[in-house]
């Protein structure tokens, strides 16, 4: 058989995973009660992030380290979509949030806070909600909430079989 020739392979596989990226470290290591992981896929992990807009809000992330939206596989792009049916699915049942955002911050421009590895936010939101982060702003507030959080939101998952 013939040897395909593939040069942008390389850079591909070189830039598969990132030790200094949360998301990548997060998929390697298997601390997920440390790294706040809440659920992995087949192709992409949620997890809660650790500088919430608001309390319970979570992000998907695929394996893979890439920043650009066209790159992303079908599968990866389906996962994200129903993982974040599930995720809706999950806050609704232990938050009872009246709203949400869900997006994608591309580029530092864009507002993204990890530019390199492409993630979805998902967060929650109830009217007047706008004055949360002054209330959490100390730190020592934020990890306790983020550890009730989580526990909840594996009991619900493991409730709903995952
Ligand atoms: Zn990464």
């Amino acid at each position: 058989m013939r040897k395909l020739w593939a040069p942008w392979r390389m850079d591909y596989i070189t830039r598969e995973k990132d030790e200094n990226c949360i998301f990548c470290r997060a998929g390697q290591e298997k601390k997920d009660e440390t790294n706040y992981v809440v659920l992995r896929g087949k192709n992409c992990l949620t997890m809660l992030n650790i500088f919430p807009y608001n309390n319970g809000h979570l992000m998907i992330a695929p394996y893979r380290h890439l920043s650009e939206i066209e790159n992303l596989r079908n599968e990866e792009i389906q996962e994200l979509m129903t993982t974040s049916q599930l995720m809706v699915k999950l806050l609704k049942k232990v938050m009872k949030p009246e709203g949400f955002n869900i997006g994608i911050n591309l580029g530092r421009a864009g507002g993204a806070g990890i530019v390199d590895h492409l993630h979805l936010h998902i967060v929650p939101r109830w009217e007047g909600d706008t004055n949360y982060m002054p209330v959490i702003s100390e730190t020592k507030v934020i990890s306790q909430a983020l550890k009730q959080t989580y526990r909840q939101f594996k009991e619900e998952l493991s409730r709903m079989g995952f």
